[in-house]
């Protein structure tokens, strides 16, 4: 009874710790069973041990078919997006390193994340793709005479994070957020960045790359870097709302190659 009274996974029937394993609606899971569930799946303790049951055997269908994808586009370095233009499928990883304090693997091929079963979902089940930029900054001061002051104007190191956050129609994931980059990108700049529209038309138009509705080709990693490095030659002073200088031009190109490459991702989910 109660406290001491072990329970069992629902699934394998493995004994599930004194604290009774992860909750479902009617019953258990271990942490093994879990794990083999959509990692995009949130609803775990709403479901059913038949729901579970119906994912499980969905799941194993579905990494038999990865195999059978034929990828040609990879996007990003940390979690990635996987794309079989030809089928119109796709699949994304939330993070290629497998947890906290490791590193992001270099993804390929399918085979170097065939270990998470990521979900292969039709790009006509996408039902919007947003790209969130993540900004903070602090303030950068000096020492004179002993003493931390701020800089006239005040100096500012801003961090930025690239997120693709993908909603899609799938009977076990509404929306996948994927960080494309591991950490952010951080640009040291003299006084507050400039804010103005002039900045989100600036990737498509300075790059020439081309817009969705085209439903043009599109680039791949390789070529988006070259094409930022090409426009990044004529950058003006406050190129992406930062004061230019020697100091941060490295971190600005690497600025637009994130930025670029989001609405890339973009446009190519979007293009069915
Ligand atoms: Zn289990």
């Amino acid at each position: 009874m109660g406290l001491f009274n072990k329970k069992n996974c629902a699934i394998c029937n493995e004994k599930v710790g004194l604290l009774g394993g992860l909750k479902l609606k009617d019953g258990h899971l271990c942490k093994e069973c879990k794990n083999k569930l959509s990692p995009f799946f949130t609803e775990r303790k709403e479901s059913t041990i038949e729901d579970v049951k119906k994912q499980l055997e969905y799941r194993e269908e579905n990494y038999k078919l990865l195999d059978k994808l034929e990828i040609n586009k990879i996007y990003g370095e940390f979690g990635v997006i996987l794309i079989d233009e030809k089928n119109k499928k796709f699949v994304a990883v939330r993070d290629t390193g497998g947890g906290l304090f490791s590193n992001p693997k270099k993804v390929t091929s399918i085979d170097d994340v065939k270990d998470q079963n990521p979900d292969i979902i039709d790009l006509k089940d996408v039902e919007d793709v947003e790209v969130k930029i993540i900004q903070t900054n602090r303030e950068e001061k000096q020492t004179v005479n002993g003493q931390q002051v701020s800089y006239n104007p005040k100096h500012y190191t801003y961090m930025i994070g690239f997120n693709i956050i993908i909603k899609v129609k799938h009977p076990y994931i509404k929306e996948m957020r994927i960080d494309i980059k591991s950490g952010t990108v951080q640009i040291y700049n003299e006084g507050l960045r400039k804010q103005d529209d002039y900045i989100a038309g600036f990737v498509k138009d300075k790059l020439g790359l081309k817009r969705v509705e085209n439903k043009a080709v599109h680039y791949d990693n390789l070529t988006i870097h070259n094409l930022v490095e090409k426009a990044m030659q004529v950058m003006p002073d406050y190129s992406y709302g930062f004061k230019c200088s020697l100091k941060n031009y490295d971190r600005i190109k690497e600025y637009a190659y994130y930025l670029a490459l989001c609405d890339e991702i973009r446009s190519s989910l979007l293009n069915k």
